[in-house]
């Protein structure tokens, strides 16, 4: 068995031969700046020349190695997918590296990659592909109607942090840019639990995978139910809509719904009850009529 003496002993000698290979290497790479210089020239040019050989030290090697790397794949940002998405060691998701005026390493959000993140959790809520660049900017108001359509919907996202929301409600013709605005509102109410369905398919989804999609349904932060009436008409797809209505109604839980035609014109097929509900859900109710356009597809 070693004694107290010889363990330290032991300890002072490693400590004495790392010591001695980090004075080795940077006699053969000629310090951390030579490093930087000849293996991470990406890294070396965000570095501002005034920084002195010991602020850069005091970065490990590892460190400044994945620095570079990082930087290396933001350039390929978003391409590849959100290259800086994901996080490692020393780099939260989304962020890269900075030489910062107090010269050090630091992080900054990397503006690419919050597209990125946007596109993401858009798609994984359902936005269908034509949808996503929808937004307030890009739904230009052709007539005052639709003018006072878009302030509404942007009344409503503004609103979207108080405790009960409620529902808005989009109804026009076809057309008329009703699923645009339903998505640039959705987006502006930035919750991360957003789900976004196509009436007719959910009503397919609750048929084949019953609990899932009900839950989820049920319970995302805001739901958003495009073409409301578009379903085909069957006493299940009715009997799951009122459940699901009521549900998230009884819960205070925020939808947002485009239809073509007014609640009166649906009380036939969907029941008086549910009817009742969605009006009484109704915060902002916005209508799309008046001159008709055909709007640019998908649009
Ligand atoms: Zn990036």
């Amino acid at each position: 068995m070693k004694t107290i003496g010889q363990a330290v002993d032991e300890l002072l000698t490693r400590r004495a031969r790392e010591r001695d290979a980090i004075q080795k290497r940077i006699a053969r790479d000629g310090g951390t700046r030579r490093f930087v210089e000849k293996r991470l020239p990406r890294l070396s040019d965000v570095i501002a020349p005034d920084v002195t050989e010991e602020q850069l030290a005091a970065h490990s090697r590892w460190e400044l190695r994945e620095a570079s790397q990082r930087m290396r794949d933001c350039a390929h940002c978003p391409s590849s997918g959100g290259a800086c998405d994901g996080a490692s060691g020393y780099f939260a998701e989304g962020t890269f590296p900075v030489w910062t005026d107090e010269h050090v390493l630091g992080r900054a959000d990397c503006p690419k990659w919050a597209a990125y993140a946007e596109r993401r959790r858009l798609k994984r809520a359902g936005v269908p592909e034509g949808f996503m660049e929808a937004t307030f900017e890009s739904y230009v108001a052709r007539s005052d109607v639709e003018a006072e359509a878009k302030e509404l919907c942007r009344q409503y996202a503004s609103g979207f942090e108080t405790s009960d929301p409620g529902t808005l409600m989009i109804t026009g013709p076809t057309g008329l840019g009703k699923t645009h605005l339903a998505v640039a509102t959705a987006r502006e109410c930035r919750t991360p639990r957003l789900m976004f369905a196509y009436l007719p398919a959910l009503v397919d989804m609750l048929r084949e995978y019953t609990d899932e999609a009900f839950l989820r349904a049920t319970t995302c932060d805001l739901l958003v139910l495009d073409d409301l009436g578009a379903e085909r008409e069957s006493a299940f797809g009715q009997e799951k809509l009122e459940h699901l209505v009521n549900v998230r109604w009884s819960e205070r839980r925020p939808m947002i719904i485009t239809k073509n035609r007014s609640l009166n014109a649906m009380t036939k097929t969907l029941g008086e009850p549910l009817i009742r509900r969605l009006v009484s859900a109704t915060r902002i109710a916005v209508e799309l009529d008046g001159d008709y356009h055909e709007r640019a597809a998908g649009v």
